[in-house]
Protein backbone atom coordinates (compact mmCIF):
# COMPACT_ATOMS: atom_id res chain seq x y z
CA UNK A 1 0.00 0.00 0.00
CA UNK A 2 2.69 2.46 0.29
CA UNK A 3 3.48 2.64 -3.43
CA UNK A 4 -0.29 2.78 -4.16
CA UNK A 5 -0.73 6.04 -6.57
CA UNK A 6 -1.02 9.22 -4.86
CA UNK A 7 -4.33 11.23 -6.56
CA UNK A 8 -4.94 14.63 -7.12
CA UNK A 9 -8.48 14.56 -5.83
CA UNK A 10 -9.79 11.17 -5.37
CA UNK A 11 -13.53 10.24 -3.84
CA UNK A 12 -13.73 10.24 -0.16
CA UNK A 13 -16.44 8.09 0.35
CA UNK A 14 -16.28 5.71 3.91
CA UNK A 15 -18.69 3.79 6.20
CA UNK A 16 -21.40 6.50 6.39
CA UNK A 17 -21.87 6.94 2.95
CA UNK A 18 -22.01 2.43 2.99
CA UNK A 19 -24.63 3.54 5.59
CA UNK A 20 -26.94 5.88 4.01
CA UNK A 21 -26.69 3.45 0.19
CA UNK A 22 -28.10 0.61 2.27
CA UNK A 23 -30.19 2.19 4.09
CA UNK A 24 -31.61 3.90 0.19
CA UNK A 25 -31.25 0.15 -1.11
CA UNK A 26 -33.53 -1.49 1.75
CA UNK A 27 -36.02 1.66 1.76
CA UNK A 28 -37.33 0.03 -1.59
CA UNK A 29 -36.94 3.75 -3.22
CA UNK A 30 -34.08 2.74 -5.33
CA UNK A 31 -34.80 4.56 -8.50
CA UNK A 32 -35.18 7.10 -9.74
CA UNK A 33 -36.62 9.97 -7.54
CA UNK A 34 -37.89 9.25 -3.95
CA UNK A 35 -37.01 10.81 -0.15
CA UNK A 36 -33.31 10.89 -0.47
CA UNK A 37 -33.60 13.24 -3.66
CA UNK A 38 -35.85 15.43 -1.88
CA UNK A 39 -33.80 15.34 1.36
CA UNK A 40 -30.77 15.70 -0.33
CA UNK A 41 -31.98 18.89 -2.40
CA UNK A 42 -33.48 20.82 0.70
CA UNK A 43 -30.21 20.15 3.44
CA UNK A 44 -28.07 21.72 0.14
CA UNK A 45 -30.40 24.46 -0.25
CA UNK A 46 -30.28 25.14 3.41
CA UNK A 47 -26.24 25.03 3.43
CA UNK A 48 -26.22 26.96 0.45
CA UNK A 49 -28.79 29.79 1.33
CA UNK A 50 -31.38 29.22 -1.37
CA UNK A 51 -34.83 28.64 -1.56
CA UNK A 52 -34.87 25.67 -4.16
CA UNK A 53 -32.42 23.31 -5.14
CA UNK A 54 -32.94 20.14 -8.35
CA UNK A 55 -30.22 17.49 -8.30
CA UNK A 56 -29.19 16.25 -11.32
CA UNK A 57 -27.09 13.30 -12.78
CA UNK A 58 -24.07 15.86 -13.20
CA UNK A 59 -23.10 19.41 -13.24
CA UNK A 60 -22.87 19.87 -16.92
CA UNK A 61 -26.51 18.93 -17.11
CA UNK A 62 -27.59 21.32 -14.71
CA UNK A 63 -25.57 23.92 -16.30
CA UNK A 64 -27.29 22.91 -19.67
CA UNK A 65 -30.87 23.55 -17.70
CA UNK A 66 -29.99 26.14 -16.53
CA UNK A 67 -28.83 27.65 -19.24
CA UNK A 68 -31.87 26.89 -21.01
CA UNK A 69 -34.08 28.08 -18.70
CA UNK A 70 -32.54 31.38 -18.71
CA UNK A 71 -33.81 31.32 -22.83
CA UNK A 72 -30.36 30.42 -24.17
CA UNK A 73 -30.39 29.12 -27.59
CA UNK A 74 -29.64 29.97 -31.34
CA UNK A 75 -28.60 33.37 -32.28
CA UNK A 76 -26.94 34.00 -29.04
CA UNK A 77 -23.77 33.93 -26.99
CA UNK A 78 -22.97 33.28 -23.81
CA UNK A 79 -19.84 34.39 -21.94
CA UNK A 80 -17.58 32.51 -20.30
CA UNK A 81 -13.98 32.34 -19.06
CA UNK A 82 -11.32 30.70 -21.20
CA UNK A 83 -9.55 29.16 -18.20
CA UNK A 84 -12.70 26.55 -17.16
CA UNK A 85 -13.56 22.92 -17.66
CA UNK A 86 -14.79 21.87 -20.72
CA UNK A 87 -18.15 21.46 -19.52
CA UNK A 88 -18.94 25.04 -19.00
CA UNK A 89 -18.55 25.69 -22.69
CA UNK A 90 -20.14 22.24 -23.62
CA UNK A 91 -23.05 23.17 -21.99
CA UNK A 92 -23.53 26.66 -23.85
CA UNK A 93 -23.26 24.20 -27.11
CA UNK A 94 -25.58 22.18 -26.44
CA UNK A 95 -28.23 24.79 -26.34
CA UNK A 96 -27.18 25.80 -29.98
CA UNK A 97 -25.99 29.39 -28.25
CA UNK A 98 -22.45 30.27 -28.60
CA UNK A 99 -20.07 31.01 -26.22
CA UNK A 100 -17.22 33.58 -26.19
CA UNK A 101 -14.61 33.41 -23.94
CA UNK A 102 -12.77 35.90 -21.77
CA UNK A 103 -9.67 35.79 -20.07
CA UNK A 104 -8.71 35.70 -16.48
CA UNK A 105 -7.07 37.48 -13.68
CA UNK A 106 -3.86 36.09 -13.57
CA UNK A 107 -3.35 36.21 -9.45
CA UNK A 108 -6.68 34.20 -9.05
CA UNK A 109 -7.59 32.48 -11.90
CA UNK A 110 -11.48 33.82 -12.27
CA UNK A 111 -12.90 35.72 -14.86
CA UNK A 112 -10.95 39.33 -15.59
CA UNK A 113 -13.87 41.73 -14.82
CA UNK A 114 -12.64 44.63 -16.13
CA UNK A 115 -12.51 42.32 -19.70
CA UNK A 116 -15.46 41.01 -18.80
CA UNK A 117 -17.54 44.51 -18.53
CA UNK A 118 -15.72 45.50 -21.69
CA UNK A 119 -16.91 42.94 -23.69
CA UNK A 120 -20.48 43.24 -22.65
CA UNK A 121 -20.19 47.25 -23.85
CA UNK A 122 -18.99 45.84 -26.89
CA UNK A 123 -21.38 43.12 -27.51
CA UNK A 124 -24.31 45.21 -26.74
CA UNK A 125 -22.48 48.22 -29.41
CA UNK A 126 -22.57 45.29 -31.83
CA UNK A 127 -26.34 44.61 -31.14
CA UNK A 128 -25.73 40.73 -30.32
CA UNK A 129 -28.08 38.67 -28.16
CA UNK A 130 -26.21 37.79 -24.65
CA UNK A 131 -27.92 35.30 -22.95
CA UNK A 132 -25.87 34.85 -19.31
CA UNK A 133 -22.46 35.13 -18.39
CA UNK A 134 -21.07 32.26 -16.69
CA UNK A 135 -18.39 33.34 -14.35
CA UNK A 136 -16.34 29.53 -12.58
CA UNK A 137 -15.62 29.76 -9.08
CA UNK A 138 -11.72 28.55 -10.15
CA UNK A 139 -10.31 25.39 -8.40
CA UNK A 140 -12.71 26.30 -5.04
CA UNK A 141 -12.65 30.31 -5.11
CA UNK A 142 -15.51 32.49 -5.14
CA UNK A 143 -15.43 35.09 -8.87
CA UNK A 144 -15.66 38.70 -7.85
CA UNK A 145 -19.31 38.96 -7.54
CA UNK A 146 -18.95 42.69 -5.78
CA UNK A 147 -18.31 43.53 -9.33
CA UNK A 148 -20.06 40.75 -11.73
CA UNK A 149 -23.30 41.12 -10.56
CA UNK A 150 -23.99 44.93 -10.85
CA UNK A 151 -22.10 44.93 -14.19
CA UNK A 152 -23.85 42.14 -15.30
CA UNK A 153 -27.62 43.22 -13.94
CA UNK A 154 -26.55 46.91 -15.84
CA UNK A 155 -26.15 44.97 -18.77
CA UNK A 156 -29.13 43.30 -18.35
CA UNK A 157 -27.83 40.00 -18.76
CA UNK A 158 -28.23 37.05 -16.71
CA UNK A 159 -25.45 35.27 -14.36
CA UNK A 160 -25.42 31.30 -14.22
CA UNK A 161 -22.66 30.38 -11.55
CA UNK A 162 -20.60 27.81 -11.92
CA UNK A 163 -19.92 26.77 -8.64
CA UNK A 164 -18.64 22.97 -9.87
CA UNK A 165 -15.59 23.25 -7.81
CA UNK A 166 -16.78 25.92 -5.11
CA UNK A 167 -19.17 24.05 -2.70
CA UNK A 168 -18.25 24.85 0.84
CA UNK A 169 -16.51 28.46 -0.55
CA UNK A 170 -17.95 31.50 0.52
CA UNK A 171 -17.53 35.58 -0.39
CA UNK A 172 -18.99 38.35 1.49
CA UNK A 173 -20.44 36.55 3.86
CA UNK A 174 -22.62 34.18 0.88
CA UNK A 175 -22.03 31.23 -0.24
CA UNK A 176 -20.57 29.61 -3.66
CA UNK A 177 -23.76 28.60 -5.49
CA UNK A 178 -25.89 31.32 -4.49
CA UNK A 179 -24.84 34.04 -6.84
CA UNK A 180 -26.66 35.65 -9.74
CA UNK A 181 -29.79 34.09 -10.94
CA UNK A 182 -28.77 30.74 -10.35
CA UNK A 183 -25.68 28.28 -9.63
CA UNK A 184 -23.82 25.08 -9.96
CA UNK A 185 -22.54 22.23 -8.15
CA UNK A 186 -20.97 19.27 -9.54
CA UNK A 187 -20.64 16.02 -7.09
CA UNK A 188 -18.18 14.24 -9.91
CA UNK A 189 -15.83 11.52 -8.33
CA UNK A 190 -12.67 14.46 -8.08
CA UNK A 191 -14.46 17.27 -6.57
CA UNK A 192 -15.55 18.80 -2.88
CA UNK A 193 -18.18 16.17 -2.23
CA UNK A 194 -19.15 13.22 -4.69
CA UNK A 195 -22.38 10.94 -5.00
CA UNK A 196 -19.71 8.77 -8.11
CA UNK A 197 -21.38 11.50 -10.91
CA UNK A 198 -24.33 13.80 -9.91
CA UNK A 199 -24.86 17.84 -9.78
CA UNK A 200 -27.48 20.60 -8.73
CA UNK A 201 -28.80 23.63 -9.88
CA UNK A 202 -29.63 26.20 -7.10
CA UNK A 203 -31.72 29.13 -7.00
CA UNK A 204 -34.15 31.83 -5.55
CA UNK A 205 -36.02 32.19 -8.47
CA UNK A 206 -38.87 29.61 -8.39
CA UNK A 207 -39.66 29.52 -12.12
CA UNK A 208 -36.39 28.78 -12.66
CA UNK A 209 -36.07 25.40 -10.43
CA UNK A 210 -39.79 24.64 -12.11
CA UNK A 211 -38.03 24.49 -15.18
CA UNK A 212 -35.37 23.02 -14.46
CA UNK A 213 -37.24 20.32 -12.83
CA UNK A 214 -39.51 20.26 -15.28
CA UNK A 215 -36.97 19.30 -18.70
CA UNK A 216 -34.91 17.18 -16.32
CA UNK A 217 -37.50 14.59 -16.25
CA UNK A 218 -38.34 14.27 -19.57
CA UNK A 219 -40.39 17.09 -20.01
CA UNK A 220 -43.17 15.10 -18.52
CA UNK A 221 -46.46 16.95 -18.38
CA UNK A 222 -48.18 16.22 -14.84
CA UNK A 223 -50.78 13.89 -16.37
CA UNK A 224 -50.85 9.93 -16.06
CA UNK A 225 -50.72 9.29 -19.94
CA UNK A 226 -46.55 10.28 -20.76
CA UNK A 227 -47.59 13.52 -22.25
CA UNK A 228 -44.85 16.03 -23.98
CA UNK A 229 -44.89 19.84 -25.28
CA UNK A 230 -40.94 20.18 -24.84
CA UNK A 231 -37.94 18.47 -26.18
CA UNK A 232 -36.96 17.40 -22.72
CA UNK A 233 -33.90 15.29 -20.60
CA UNK A 234 -33.76 12.55 -18.22
CA UNK A 235 -31.27 14.80 -16.31
CA UNK A 236 -32.10 14.02 -12.79
CA UNK A 237 -30.19 12.17 -9.50
CA UNK A 238 -30.94 9.07 -8.79
CA UNK A 239 -32.53 8.19 -5.08
CA UNK A 240 -29.45 5.80 -4.01
CA UNK A 241 -26.56 8.41 -5.09
CA UNK A 242 -28.56 11.40 -3.49
CA UNK A 243 -28.29 9.36 -0.14
CA UNK A 244 -24.68 8.90 -0.72
CA UNK A 245 -24.40 12.57 -1.50
CA UNK A 246 -26.56 13.44 2.21
CA UNK A 247 -23.89 11.38 3.83
CA UNK A 248 -20.79 13.24 2.19
CA UNK A 249 -22.98 16.97 3.35
CA UNK A 250 -22.19 15.59 6.52
CA UNK A 251 -18.80 15.38 6.20
CA UNK A 252 -18.07 18.52 4.05
CA UNK A 253 -16.61 20.99 6.59
CA UNK A 254 -14.70 18.10 7.86
CA UNK A 255 -13.37 17.53 4.33
CA UNK A 256 -12.66 21.34 3.76
CA UNK A 257 -10.26 21.11 6.82
CA UNK A 258 -8.57 18.05 5.60
CA UNK A 259 -8.11 19.91 2.25
CA UNK A 260 -6.55 23.15 4.19
CA UNK A 261 -4.19 21.10 5.88
CA UNK A 262 -2.52 19.85 2.45
CA UNK A 263 -2.64 23.78 1.17
CA UNK A 264 -1.02 24.83 4.52
CA UNK A 265 1.74 22.26 3.97
CA UNK A 266 2.20 23.56 -0.05
CA UNK A 267 2.21 26.99 1.97
CA UNK A 268 4.72 26.28 4.18
CA UNK A 269 7.13 24.44 1.60
CA UNK A 270 7.36 26.78 -1.17
CA UNK A 271 7.25 29.91 1.22
CA UNK A 272 11.07 30.16 0.66
CA UNK A 273 11.42 28.91 -2.61
CA UNK A 274 11.83 32.27 -5.30
CA UNK A 275 9.87 32.35 -8.20
CA UNK A 276 6.64 29.99 -6.67
CA UNK A 277 3.88 31.44 -5.53
CA UNK A 278 0.27 29.64 -4.73
CA UNK A 279 -2.66 31.04 -6.99
CA UNK A 280 -5.28 33.06 -5.25
CA UNK A 281 -3.64 32.70 -1.79
CA UNK A 282 -5.43 34.81 0.99
CA UNK A 283 -9.14 34.81 -0.30
CA UNK A 284 -10.28 34.00 3.01
CA UNK A 285 -13.70 32.15 1.87
CA UNK A 286 -12.31 29.45 -0.38
CA UNK A 287 -12.80 25.73 0.00
CA UNK A 288 -9.28 24.44 -0.63
CA UNK A 289 -10.55 22.34 -3.40
CA UNK A 290 -7.11 22.23 -5.40
CA UNK A 291 -4.12 23.73 -4.77
CA UNK A 292 -1.95 25.48 -7.68
CA UNK A 293 1.44 26.80 -7.33
CA UNK A 294 2.27 29.02 -10.29
CA UNK A 295 6.58 28.92 -11.58
CA UNK A 296 8.36 31.58 -12.75
CA UNK A 297 10.66 29.52 -14.42
CA UNK A 298 13.41 32.18 -14.66
CA UNK A 299 13.17 32.89 -11.24
CA UNK A 300 13.24 29.34 -10.31
CA UNK A 301 15.09 28.07 -11.98
CA UNK A 302 12.92 25.20 -12.93
CA UNK A 303 9.52 24.62 -14.42
CA UNK A 304 6.40 23.69 -13.43
CA UNK A 305 6.90 20.57 -15.73
CA UNK A 306 10.39 19.18 -14.16
CA UNK A 307 8.59 19.07 -11.01
CA UNK A 308 5.42 17.10 -12.47
CA UNK A 309 7.65 14.67 -13.86
CA UNK A 310 9.78 13.70 -10.70
CA UNK A 311 6.57 13.38 -8.80
CA UNK A 312 4.66 11.29 -11.14
CA UNK A 313 7.92 8.73 -11.34
CA UNK A 314 7.21 8.31 -7.62
CA UNK A 315 3.44 7.85 -7.92
CA UNK A 316 2.26 11.38 -7.11
CA UNK A 317 -0.24 12.74 -9.59
CA UNK A 318 -0.63 16.33 -10.46
CA UNK A 319 -1.77 17.98 -13.55
CA UNK A 320 -1.50 20.83 -15.29
CA UNK A 321 -4.57 23.81 -14.96
CA UNK A 322 -7.22 23.54 -17.27
CA UNK A 323 -6.00 24.20 -20.95
CA UNK A 324 -7.88 27.30 -21.88
CA UNK A 325 -10.73 26.93 -23.80
CA UNK A 326 -9.96 29.27 -26.50
CA UNK A 327 -6.83 26.78 -27.32
CA UNK A 328 -8.60 23.74 -27.18
CA UNK A 329 -9.20 22.26 -31.03
CA UNK A 330 -12.88 22.02 -31.01
CA UNK A 331 -12.92 25.91 -30.40
CA UNK A 332 -11.04 26.80 -33.12
CA UNK A 333 -12.44 30.09 -34.37
CA UNK A 334 -14.68 30.89 -31.03
CA UNK A 335 -14.46 34.89 -30.27
CA UNK A 336 -12.60 35.59 -27.55
CA UNK A 337 -11.12 38.71 -25.98
CA UNK A 338 -7.73 37.61 -24.51
CA UNK A 339 -4.53 39.24 -22.64
CA UNK A 340 -2.22 35.59 -22.16
CA UNK A 341 -3.01 35.33 -18.36
CA UNK A 342 -4.91 32.25 -19.15
CA UNK A 343 -2.15 31.06 -21.36
CA UNK A 344 0.41 31.82 -18.83
CA UNK A 345 -1.36 30.27 -16.21
CA UNK A 346 -1.27 27.15 -18.00
CA UNK A 347 2.32 27.13 -19.06
CA UNK A 348 3.29 27.80 -15.24
CA UNK A 349 0.40 26.05 -12.99
CA UNK A 350 0.59 22.94 -11.76
CA UNK A 351 -2.21 21.53 -9.51
CA UNK A 352 -0.73 19.28 -6.46
CA UNK A 353 -2.94 16.19 -4.69
CA UNK A 354 -5.18 18.02 -2.62
CA UNK A 355 -8.35 15.63 -1.57
CA UNK A 356 -9.96 14.99 1.88
CA UNK A 357 -8.95 11.36 1.47
CA UNK A 358 -5.33 11.44 1.22
CA UNK A 359 -3.80 10.09 4.44
CA UNK A 360 -0.94 10.81 6.76
CA UNK A 361 1.21 8.29 4.82
CA UNK A 362 0.25 10.16 1.27
CA UNK A 363 1.11 13.19 3.37
CA UNK A 364 4.86 12.79 3.96
CA UNK A 365 4.93 10.67 0.65
CA UNK A 366 4.27 13.74 -0.77
CA UNK A 367 6.19 16.08 1.23
CA UNK A 368 9.51 13.67 0.95
CA UNK A 369 9.10 14.35 -3.01
CA UNK A 370 8.34 17.82 -3.56
CA UNK A 371 11.73 18.29 -0.81
CA UNK A 372 13.79 15.98 -2.63
CA UNK A 373 12.99 18.11 -5.56
CA UNK A 374 13.83 21.23 -4.02
CA UNK A 375 16.90 20.58 -2.13
CA UNK A 376 18.51 18.61 -5.52
CA UNK A 377 17.76 22.08 -7.72
C1 LIG B 1 -16.42 19.44 -12.82
C2 LIG B 1 -16.82 20.71 -13.48
C3 LIG B 1 -18.00 20.81 -14.22
C4 LIG B 1 -18.85 19.64 -14.61
O1 LIG B 1 -19.36 18.87 -13.62
P1 LIG B 1 -19.75 17.32 -13.89
O2 LIG B 1 -20.50 16.97 -12.67
O3 LIG B 1 -18.46 16.58 -14.04
O4 LIG B 1 -20.58 17.27 -15.12
C5 LIG B 1 -18.37 22.04 -14.73
N1 LIG B 1 -17.60 23.12 -14.55
C6 LIG B 1 -16.44 23.07 -13.88
C7 LIG B 1 -15.65 24.31 -13.71
C8 LIG B 1 -15.99 21.87 -13.34
O5 LIG B 1 -14.82 21.81 -12.69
Amino acid sequence: MTNDKILLSPPDVGPLEERYAIAAIRSGWVAPLGPEVDAFESEMARRVGTAHAVATNSGTAALHLGLLALGAGPDQVVVVPTLTFAATANAVVYTGARPFFVDCDPSTGNIDVGLLEETLARLRNEGRRVAAVIPVDMFGRCADYERILPICAEAGVPVLEDAAEALGAARGGRAAGSFGQAGVLSFNGNKMITTSGGGMLLTDDATIADRVRYLATQARRPVPHYEHADIGYNYRLSNVLAAIGRAQLRRLDAMIGRRRDMRELYAKMFAAVPGVHLLGEGDPGENYWLTVIVVDPEEAGWEAKHLAAHLADRQIETRPVWMPMHLQPVHVGVEAVLTGAAERLFATGLTLPSGSALTESHRARVEHAIDDFLTTR
